[in-house]
């Protein structure tokens, strides 16, 4: 015997939902690109301090909605540590997928300052002085982008910094310098 729910037919539920002005708005702004390619693949690491400001970073850059993304504590530290080898399988399958399903033409590194990860898997403590920390993800972040570019030629690669106050250091030059 049928009690009451849920009920039927089931037009209560469904017809009288209407979407918000907030929601369409939002979904508007980062709706996917038509044909279902995407500008990056942005690799960042999981701290909950800079998961806001990376996104504000990447829509100031008008990339919202245009970027898929892997998040790894470390970032390409993350990767590239040999205490994580199954991240870096993992790191790759991404950017195979990425390529295939979003057509994807770059990937976007941002590592951070003060990054626990960095201090976990380095072995020393990264935030003690801002030029070695700068240098210890220059030579990892060049590292990672050579991979990149000997396992995927055609794509672009960034590498940046971020402070904890949300502000971004490009590290593309230095740190493929540095890495090579
Ligand atoms: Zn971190």
């Amino acid at each position: 015997m049928r009690n009451g729910w849920p009920p039927w037919p089931p037009t209560t539920i469904f017809l009288t939902e209407k979407p918000t002005m907030i929601s369409a708005v939002a979904r508007r702004e980062a709706a996917p690109e038509p044909n279902h390619a995407v500008e990056a693949l942005v690799l960042n690491c999981m701290d909950y301090r800079l998961i806001g400001a990376v996104y504000n970073y990447l829509a100031s850059r008008g990339l919202a909605g245009k970027y898929d993304q892997i998040t790894l504590a470390g970032g390409a530290i993350g990767v590239m540590s040999d205490q994580t080898t199954e991240w870096a399988n993992t790191f790759w399958q991404h950017v195979t997928l990425a390529k295939d399903l979003h057509d994807v033409r770059k990937v976007i590194v941002i590592d951070h300052r003060d990054c626990g990860a960095c201090k976990a898997f380095v072995g020393k403590d990264c935030a003690d002085e801002r030029d070695g920390e700068r240098q210890i993800h220059e030579e990892c972040m060049g590292s990672l982008a050579k991979e990149i570019k000997i396992r995927e030629p055609d794509l672009d690669v960034e590498l940046l910094l971020m402070d904890l106050d949300g502000s971004v250091e490009d590290l593309s030059r230095t740190s493929r310098a540095t890495g090579q």
